[in-house]
């Protein structure tokens, strides 16, 4: 299996209040990165951590 991989986790937009899906680099144990919602095309600040084989993502309004 390759070392590098990305998988979709769900979040809630807190700008618009839709789900979106969004892609997680898993070569990465905890990661930070600004994200656009595919919705409003709102920033996103998503904060990504790896919790064994699965991923939690949590997002906040980047000008918070
Ligand atoms: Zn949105």
């Amino acid at each position: 299996m390759a070392r590098f991989e990305q998988v979709e986790a769900y979040i809630t937009c807190p700008y618009c209040g839709e789900n979106i899906s969004v892609l997680v680099d898993t070569s990465i144990e905890a990661q930070d990165y600004i994200e656009d919602c595919e919705v409003c095309c709102r920033p996103l600040a998503l904060s990504a951590v790896l919790v064994g084989d699965a991923v939690e993502v949590t997002a906040r309004r980047s000008d918070d």
